[in-house]
């Protein structure tokens, strides 16, 4: 399996799709999840190329672990979550859909289930909950 260029999170990274970006550092960016399964769902991507787990470098790992570990702890205190679900998947059979390394940072709340997937989120709900990890991550 080799590294496709053109999947739409190279896309987001290169600039060339919009999304709503939430933390960068030199080695990840953080950005909202538009079809939300949860409020706060957002997704955590190396800067550098892999397909997923099953390729990524152990730096790339570290790297995008703790941007999710960072992220989380935001979404803990911003958005007085409970918990949080953190997600990976890998190739199609094991749910991958985007084949740009990716976590999945989902907040969640006592008694809540996580919405279907695919269902697409109100882009300014979804800027207004951005604002708010922003300001904890800042
Ligand atoms: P998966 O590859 O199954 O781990 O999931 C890919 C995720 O990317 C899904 O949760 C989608 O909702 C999300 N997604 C797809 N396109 C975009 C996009 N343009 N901006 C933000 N999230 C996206």
């Amino acid at each position: 399996m080799s590294y496709d260029d053109q999947n739409i999170f190279a896309k987001i990274l290169r600039a060339e799709i919009p999304s709503t970006r939430i933390y960068e550092d030199d080695d990840t960016l953080c950005f909202m999840d538009i079809f939300p399964r949860a409020d706060g769902h957002c997704l955590v991507i190396p800067k550098t190329p892999c397909r997923n787990l099953l390729d990524a470098s152990p730096a790339q790992m570290t790297a995008v672990m703790a941007t999710a570990q960072k992220v989380a702890n935001a979404a803990m205190a911003a958005l007085q979550a409970d918990g949080i679900t953190v997600q990976q998947f890998n190739e199609g059979p094991g749910g991958q859909e985007v084949f740009h390394l990716h976590v999945h940072i989902l907040p969640r709340w006592s008694g809540v289930s996580l919405r279907p997937a695919g269902q697409p989120g109100d882009m300014a709900r979804i800027g207004d909950i951005a604002d708010k990890l922003r300001a904890a991550l800042s």
